[in-house]
């Protein structure tokens, strides 16, 4: 595979996969743009190595066919802007006459944004005649979507098969999530420490499993935390439970002691009376929690005993929440795991920070900047830390 810094783009179009799957208002302007900035650097680098580049992506989920809500039209003059006032022409159609057209006549300099491709069935199906037509718009592609990298669609995937080896490779936003990621998987230095929380176990339950084989400890935050107490015999009254995941915590529990891997669990919890920013609070063991309340936070205990956890450690994953962040009342533990991330990191750790909720909490807080690397792509790199393949990876690194 090609190195992209050392690609030379010059006369060449090159059809990217973005991801710019970003939030829009009513008025279709764009709440969060985190996602187009992050492929700016890519694109620029086309562009001033004297390249054109055609860019593909999805947004939101379209049920049937084209509608002007999930059109990425909506997206052009910020793109535009973004790029430092570059004209962005668009082509209503992903496919097709116009889209080829407008690809064919593109000059070194210029940007074509391509309509949304999941306006098209085939996209998510992965189909093949749907690949060649938009692999038939550039002479190269460029993957710099990890957001979409754990799906094997038209656009992320299949694509690949239609460029030789040397004419597909990763983006300089893919390539420095895949070495993110790699280095916490393959060349983690230890102590390595996973912060896995937010309120789902089953979510996690395969990131756990595999992070048995690779971390030296395991922080359990968040409402999954609770699954795991009751698994260990504590009372959790109206905590969250996955009553049908009691039997498998407690497995992971055992296989963890068999391995050598310490699991922390919350010592004390901030415990509420009700599910609400006002509710009625106060602190609890975890595991003796009273009827009627539940967990919504980890306690001062519980914030001190993970700390001590995080500041020896030399690699950390963090993903997911260790409360209900969004309300104030149950932000501290969030808060201060981050602060020790990045006080951590500081000293020389290296620091991901993956997953939607864990990502807008350290965004909130304004630590984004403080933690080694914050990853764009949530369910890719979930699946990544699952040990799967992920499709859009594959379909480069393969070659062929
Ligand atoms: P997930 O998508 O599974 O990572 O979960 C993220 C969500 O978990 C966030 O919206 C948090 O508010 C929520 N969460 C974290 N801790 C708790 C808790 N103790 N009880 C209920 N929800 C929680």
């Amino acid at each position: 595979m090609p190195d992209f810094s050392q690609f030379n783009f010059k006369g060449i179009k090159a059809l990217i996969r973005v991801d710019f799957n970003v939030p829009l208002n009513e008025q279709f302007e764009i709440t969060d743009d985190n996602r187009m900035r992050a492929a700016v650097p890519t694109i620029q680098k086309i562009l001033k190595d004297g390249g054109s580049v055609i860019l593909m992506s999805h947004l939101g989920r379209p049920k049937d066919g084209p509608t002007d809500k999930y059109s990425l039209s909506h997206l052009v003059k910020h793109l535009s802007e973004l790029l430092g006032g570059v004209k962005v022409l668009f082509a209503n159609d992903c496919i097709g006459e116009q889209a080829r057209l407008t690809a064919g006549m593109l000059k070194p300099g210029e940007v074509l944004l391509l309509e949304n491709l999941r306006f098209y069935k085939e996209e998510e199906k992965g189909d093949e005649g749907f690949a060649k037509k938009l692999a038939a718009l550039g002479d190269v592609y460029v993957n710099d979507a990890f957001g979409t990298a754990h799906r094997a669609h038209a656009s992320t995937a299949v694509i690949a098969k239609f460029f030789p080896g040397d004419k597909k490779m990763f983006g300089l936003l893919m390539e420095s999530e895949v070495r993110s990621a790699e280095k916490v998987m393959h060349q983690a230095g230890k102590p390595f420490v996973a912060i896995i929380g937010g309120a789902k176990v089953s979510d996690k339950m395969l990131i756990l499993e595999n992070l048995l084989e690779r971390a030296t400890d395991i922080i359990i935050g968040g409402g999954m935390a609770y699954t795991f107490m009751k698994a260990a015999g504590g009372h959790i009254g109206n905590s969250l439970c996955e009553a049908d995941r009691v039997g498998t915590a407690l497995e992971l529990l055992a296989r963890a002691a068999v391995k050598g891997v310490c699991i922390h669990l919350p010592s004390d919890s901030i415990i509420a009376d009700k599910f609400d920013a006002h509710a009625q609070t106060s602190a609890s063991p975890s595991n003796n929690i009273p009827d009627g309340w539940m967990g919504l936070d980890i306690g001062q205990n519980a914030c001190e005993q993970f700390t001590n956890v995080i500041r020896r450690s030399k690699t950390i994953l963090w993903n997911g929440p260790m409360g209900v962040f969004e309300m104030e009342s149950f932000r501290h533990g969030t808060k201060s795991i981050a602060l020790a991330v990045v006080e951590a990191t500081k000293t020389g750790a290296f620091s991901l920070v993956g997953g939607g909720d864990s990502v807008a909490a350290v965004n909130m807080f304004g630590l984004a900047g403080q933690v080694s690397y914050v990853s764009t792509g949530g369910g890719a790199m979930l699946e990544y830390f699952e040990g799967k393949e992920l499709p859009g990876i594959a379909a480069i690194s393969r070659g062929s």
